[in-house]
C-alpha cells in the first residue's frame, strides 16, 4: 500500500524481538536492545491492548504487522509506518509512557493511512493523535483520565496562544517545521473533544469511521473532514470549523452573576474579553445549593457580551462554568 515518505524508516542495531500479542491476524512486536529486554518488554506489551482499541472502533488497522522500537530518534516516538521508534529513554520498566504509545499508534491511521495533503492541515495527523491517545486513555482508564489530559492540553493552549495567536490552519506559514505546535497538537485535540460533545458520541464515531474510510491510504485537508462529519452527522458545521480552526485564540470570559430573590431567577452577564473574534458556543453551568444540591443547565452565547436568566430549582450558592470540561476557554464569573 502506499506510505507517505515523511513515515519510511530504517533502523540497524541489536535487538532483542518478542512477540507481545496479536490482534486478529496483526502480530505487535517488541523490538529493544538486548541490555534492556526485560523492561522493554514490559513497557511495550501494552501497545497490544492499545492497537485492539484502535483496530475496533476507527477501522481494521493498515499494515501487516506493528512493531515497537526502541532507537534514536531526537523526537519522543515516531509514528513510522507499521515501525514506531521511541526514545532510548521510553524504556524504562515503569509502563508510564502509554499515552506517547496511543499517540504514535493512532497516527497509523491518522498520518499514515488518512494523511494530510498539505502541511498547513498537519492537525489531521497530530490533532487526531493527540486526541484518540486522550479517547484511548478514557476507554482504559475512565473518564476522570480523559477529564485529567483535557485540563493539561488546555492548560498548554492557553498559554502558548498569550505568544503564538495563530490560527491551527494557519497558511501563512512558511517554515513548515513551525507547523509542529501546540495549535496542531493539543488545540486541535480539543477541537475534536468540542466536537465530540457537539454531536454526540455515536455521531462522533461514525463521522470518524466514515472519515477513515474515505481517505485511508489517501490524502485529506480539512475541508475533507469537515464533509464527512457534516454527512455522517447532519448538522452544518461552518461555524464550527471556522472559529475553531480558521481563527485564532479560544473564549476568555469575564463577568458576574447574582440570585434575584423577586423573580427566583439566576442573572447572569457574560463577556468575552479576549483580542480577535468573538465565539459563538454552548457554555454549561453548574449551580450548587446550600444542601450541596446540584443543577446543570446550558446557555448558548452568540455574542460578545449577553445577558441572561435562568429560573433554578433552588437558591444558589456557587457556579461553576464548564464543569464537566467540554469547552475551551479560561476565565469565570464573580458572584455579585
Ligand atoms: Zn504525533
Amino acid at each position: 500500500m502506499p506510505i507517505p515518505v515523511k513515515v519510511m524508516v530504517v533502523g540497524i542495531a541489536r535487538f532483542a524481538v518478542q512477540h507481545a500479542g496479536k490482534v486478529d491476524d496483526i502480530s505487535v512486536e517488541s523490538w529493544v536492545y538486548p541490555q534492556n529486554r526485560a523492561e522493554g518488554f514490559y513497557d511495550y506489551a501494552i501497545a497490544v491492548k492499545v492497537l485492539d482499541y484502535f483496530h475496533r472502533n476507527i477501522g481494521a488497522y493498515p499494515f501487516k504487522k506493528l512493531a515497537n522500537v526502541q532507537s534514536k530518534t531526537r523526537w519522543g516516538g515516531l509514528e513510522n509506518a507499521g515501525a514506531i521508534f521511541y526514545s532510548e529513554s521510553s524504556v524504562n520498566g515503569k509502563g508510564d509512557h502509554e499515552g506517547l504509545i496511543a499517540h504514535e499508534e493512532a497516527h497509523q491511521w491518522f498520518g499514515n493511512s488518512a494523511s494530510e495533503n498539505d502541511w498547513h492541515h498537519v492537525w489531521l495527523s497530530e490533532g487526531f493523535a493527540t486526541y484518540f491517545a486522550n479517547l484511548y486513555l478514557e476507554h482504559a482508564y475512565g473518564r476522570d483520565r480523559l477529564v485529567k489530559e483535557q485540563l493539561l492540553d488546555r492548560d498548554q493552549v492557553i498559554k502558548y496562544y498569550q505568544k503564538n495567536p495563530a490560527p491551527i490552519v494557519d497558511t501563512t506559514l512558511t517554515d513548515i517545521s513551525k507547523v509542529l505546535s501546540t495549535n496542531t497538537y493539543q488545540k486541535a485535540g480539543w477541537v475534536l473533544h468540542m466536537l465530540r460533545h457537539k454531536v454526540g458520541d455515536a455521531d462522533f464515531w461514525k463521522g470518524i469511521r466514515q472519515y477513515y474510510a474515505t481517505y485511508q491510504k489517501s490524502n485529506a485537508m480539512t475541508v475533507d473532514f469537515k464533509r464527512t462529519m457534516e454527512t455522517a452527522t447532519g448538522k452544518d458545521l461552518t461555524l464550527f470549523f471556522d472559529q475553531w480552526l480558521y481563527e485564532g485564540g479560544q473564549p476568555k470570559i469575564t463577568g458576574t452573576w447574582r440570585y434575584d430573590a423577586k423573580t427566583s431567577q439566576v442573572l447572569l452577564e457574560i463577556s468575552q474579553v479576549q483580542p480577535g473574534i468573538y465565539f459563538r458556543f454552548p457554555l454549561d453551568l453548574k449551580m450548587v445549593g446550600r444542601d450541596g444540591k446540584t443543577h446543570i443547565q446550558t446557555i448558548q452565547i452568540d455574542s460578545k457580551t449577553s445577558k441572561t436568566s435562568l429560573i433554578v430549582p433552588f437558591i444558589p450558592k456557587e457556579l461553576t462554568l464548564d464543569p464537566d470540561i467540554w469547552l475551551l476557554f479560561e476565565g469565570n464569573l464573580v458572584k455579585k
